[in-house]
């Protein structure tokens, strides 16, 4: 990709699990080997199952996690080099809004302050005036009112609050945001809301976000690719439009197959194929390809070998199915 602001380069991130002082040490798999790159000015969507990993890998974007193995690069710098003022400019333009947006913000803080904080932190614009007259237009750029400014938390809704934390957010002019899960928690009818809301600011200030949710109806609205995970790894990653139409991974294939949609032909083309069982651990992940527990298709060569994304069609899917 000519034009990546991010690319995540086989990034493995582990976390050592000790059950006991005698017994081995264990690495709890999180992110398992993934490599993805993401377009300026494009949403990449991730999904899967929860405990697949997705919000660790977004982690370890924005880096809260250091990467057991790999590197992700941000504007073409490894950001795991990143010191003194190139990590500062890192730390402002990457930026993470989470799913509970209650327990995000500080209940203590009005709005204003809240909102005003990174500024603070940064030192950005020349006075406290200034930036108080940023918070004002951050205010109306995500839909709220400027009387809003004085209250604190508890006084909004979880939609409302949702807009705070993403004026909180587009505080510091972010070029690049993870969206960790940002409408779970919502109702249905605000769920669209924040989404049209984070698309308006995607165009008006140049934003590329990585997407993650397991409402794959959310994700398909609002990305150009999508990534489906499991058990820490990448099974298949393709345009929004062909990823929905023609599944190739049974993963996928089952994810997609949870959703109705109002098109009798696609519903047809799609069977239902239920997900059995449970995800796995990732302290124990199955031997050859992670899926082949719960797969309708597995064949003994996916328990000795594990599939490597390859290209079909303008797809890359990692499954023997799909051997050349
Ligand atoms: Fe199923 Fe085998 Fe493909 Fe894995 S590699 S998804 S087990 S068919």
């Amino acid at each position: 990709m000519q034009n990546a602001i991010l690319k995540v380069d086989h990034v493995k991130t582990y976390f050592p699990v000790s059950t006991s002082i005698f017994a081995k040490k264990q690495y709890l798999k999180a992110v398992n080997d993934v490599s993805f790159e993401v377009g300026e000015h494009e949403t990449f969507g991730l999904v899967g199952e929860s405990g697949c990993g997705k919000s660790t890998l977004g982690r370890t974007i924005v880096r809260i996690y250091d990467p057991t193995e790999g590197k992700v690069f941000y504007k073409g710098q490894d950001i795991g080099r990143l010191k003194g003022d190139e990590l500062k400019k890192f730390r402002k333009e990457v930026q993470m809004i989470f799913q509970d947006p209650y327990a995000s913000l500080n209940a203590r803080m009005t709005v204003g302050e809240i909102i005003r904080e990174p500024m603070d932190i940064h030192h950005l614009y020349g006075s406290k005036q200034e930036r108080e007259e940023r918070v004002s237009q951050l205010l109306e750029t995500v839909g709220l009112k400027p009387d809003h400014i004085r209250r604190y938390p508890h006084e909004f809704s979880g939609g409302q609050r949702q807009r705070i934390s993403i004026a909180r957010t587009l505080a510091l002019d972010p070029k690049f945001i993870v969206c960790d899960e940002p409408i779970s928690a919502l109702d249905v009818s605000i769920q669209a809301q924040i989404i049209n809301l984070l698309e308006k600011i995607q165009d008006e200030m140049n934003i590329s976000y990585l997407f993650i949710a397991h409402d794959l109806g959310a994700v398909k609205h609002i990305s150009q690719r999508i990534g489906a995970m499991y058990l820490g790894s990448l099974v298949e990653i393709g345009e929004s439009e062909e990823l929905y139409r023609n599944p190739l991974h049974p993963y996928t294939k089952a994810l997609l197959s949870a959703i109705p949609i109002p098109d009798p032909q696609v519903m047809r083309k799609r069977a239902a194929l239920d997900l059995d069982g449970e995800i796995p651990s990732p302290l124990n992940v199955p031997t050859g390809c992670a899926f082949r527990t719960r797969c309708p298709k597995a064949m003994p060569v996916c328990a000795e070998v594990k599939p490597e994304l390859q290209t079909v069609g303008t797809s890359q899917v990692a499954c023997h199915l799909y051997a050349k």
